[in-house]
């Protein structure tokens, strides 16, 4: 039987109202162009919760000509860098005073427990603003020691207009890893939200307007991929774009970068990390560790641990220990108390889980647990463990987003390796082991952008995250993250008193 949150039937939404569901442009909240709208829902019914302004190509243009004029004639880019952070952490306060309110509208749209967004997520987001802001005013270029009789050094500069789009699995934490470096370099900036999760970056847009931000800074477009999405990629006024979403989606994002006017890309794409069991590791908590490194946010995560290898003399105590735990989780609804796992975002993501596993039972891998949706309404899929699963099964080969933990046997370290390393993928990877020297390997071993040993899904504003191979293109968060909207002028003047 799987936990249901009947128990605590404690509902701990604060009252709220939909408030913004325009698009943000030049400081003023708009209906789209078109006049056309599209629908939000309530993963938990499928029910719609509003209708929002459906931006396309005319959208864009009008919200990238209005980040052009704020970056091209300012203030923003020429204020000082100490007014830029002030203003950014007068944003990260008025987050703070709304993060009930914030916390609740993210849990209406997306279905995540709103304990996580509102103990997790809002936190992070506001440390991630702080983190920038700190950064604001300690940009600087280099004196340069060249040959001959010249003074050199290096201007670091805004790019201009940054074009985000982002997905919904972290609506909100997503903006602010997007949002954070481009403002604080002192770029303006286009976002393109998610179409399933329109409205929490429509709120904390409101809010940086209450911040004081320039009209233009920072403009959100609702809308849908193919239109609203491909207008900002392609768009030749735009300076740089950065994605993150699906690798489909990302090489396409590249192609119309490309094809407009080369703008420089960073992609952040798909993952299928391996999560590594050794034989010495202290097997309770591995058992915990690769429960949560999978089933946190519903399993949609791009770096989630969704292939976990476990060494052959400890597999079948961690199998028996992972069943129990996945059976424990408590899944229902997640405004309720104590509970761990919501609703799938859409019935597209969900019928897809569902035929994940009809994939895997096919495949003969061993249905531990789970398997089937929970309920009528809404998109809730029990908590899933496959074991006896093979590496060449489309559940360990493809990134299944959601709560299917498929577990995997190795017998060695250099073959485990191989194995973890043999994916399209590069997004991250996990390490459990007391042995010093099977970390190192195994850290060094794999070709991945984060190893996480003895831990995982530490998101520190400081810590860079980004993609080897397919899973993306540079680096977010951190030093990393700020050069992507920065970029470097030469400056050299002659030294006409070689003498000095
Ligand atoms: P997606 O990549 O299609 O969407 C992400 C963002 O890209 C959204 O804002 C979307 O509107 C936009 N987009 C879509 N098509 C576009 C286009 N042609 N041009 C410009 N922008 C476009 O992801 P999805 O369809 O919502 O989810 C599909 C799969 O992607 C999921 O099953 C999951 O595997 C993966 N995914 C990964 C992440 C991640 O964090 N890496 C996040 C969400 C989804």
């Amino acid at each position: 039987r799987f936990s249901t949150a009947a128990e605590t039937d404690e509902l701990i939404t604060p009252p709220f109202q939909i408030r913004c569901t325009q698009h943000l442009i030049n400081g003023q909240f708009v209906d789209a162009a078109s006049g056309k709208t599209f629908p939000a829902y309530d993963p938990r019914t499928g029910d719609v919760i509003a209708r929002v302004a459906e931006g396309d190509h005319e959208d864009i243009d009008r919200a990238v000509s209005a980040a052009r004029k704020a970056f091209d004639e300012g203030p923003w880019p020429k204020m000082t860098p100490y007014e830029r952070s002030r203003m950014m952490l007068r944003f990260a306060d008025l987050v703070e005073k709304h993060s009930d309110e914030l916390a609740a509208l993210e849990t209406w749209n997306s279905g995540k427990p709103y304990e996580q967004a509102a103990n997790v997520e809002l936190p992070m987001f506001v440390r991630l603003f702080h983190y920038y802001a700190g950064w604001a005013d300690k940009i600087h270029g280099l004196t340069v020691q060249a040959d001959g009789n010249y003074h050199a050094q290096t201007l670091h500069e805004p790019i201009g207009v940054a074009g985000q789009i982002i997905p919904w699995n972290f609506p909100l934490f997503l903006f602010a890893w997007k949002v954070g470096p481009a403002l604080a370099c002192g770029n303006t900036v286009v976002v393109k939200s998610a179409e399933q999760t329109p409205l929490t970056a429509l709120l904390a847009a409101e809010l940086f307007h209450e911040a004081g931000l320039p009209p233009g800074v920072l403009n959100v477009v609702s809308g849908y991929g193919p239109s609203a999405g491909s207008a900002l990629a392609s768009h030749l006024d735009v300076d740089k774009i950065a994605f993150t979403g699906s690798t489909g989606t990302g090489k396409i994002i590249y192609e119309l970068a490309a094809k407009s006017n080369l703008k420089p890309v960073t992609l952040e794409l798909g993952g299928k990390s391996p999560f590594i069991v050794c034989e010495d590791a202290d097997v309770d908590k591995a058992v915990e560790l690769a429960h949560s490194a999978l089933f946190f946010n519903q399993g949609q995560c791009c770096c989630a641990g969704s292939r976990t290898y476990v060494q052959e003399r400890v597999y079948d105590e961690f199998l028996e220990k992972a069943k129990a735990i996945a059976l424990k989780r408590v899944v229902g609804d997640p405004f309720k108390k104590g509970v761990e796992q919501g609703p799938q975002i859409d019935s597209e993501q969900f019928e897809k889980i569902l035929k994940y596993i009809k994939s895997g039972i096919e495949s003969n891998a061993t249905l531990e647990c789970g398997g089937e949706r929970i309920g009528s309404r809404g998109f809730f899929v029990q908590p899933t463990v496959f074991s006896n699963v093979e590496d060449n099964m489309l559940i360990a080969k493809d990134e299944i987003f959601g709560p299917v933990q498929t577990i995997l046997k190795f017998k060695n370290t250099n073959e485990v390796i191989k194995r973890a390393n043999t994916t399209r993928y590069g997004l991250a990877a996990g390490v459990f082991t007391n042995e010093l020297d099977t970390a190192n390997t195994l850290m060094r071993g794999l070709r991945a952008g984060t190893v996480w040993i003895n831990c995982f899904n530490v998101f520190d504003a400081a810590i860079p995250f980004g993609g080897y191979k397919m899973s993306g293109v540079g680096r977010e968060k951190g030093i990393y993250g700020l050069q992507n909207y920065l970029q470097v002028k030469a400056v050299v003047t002659p030294l006409n008193n070689p003498a000095w």
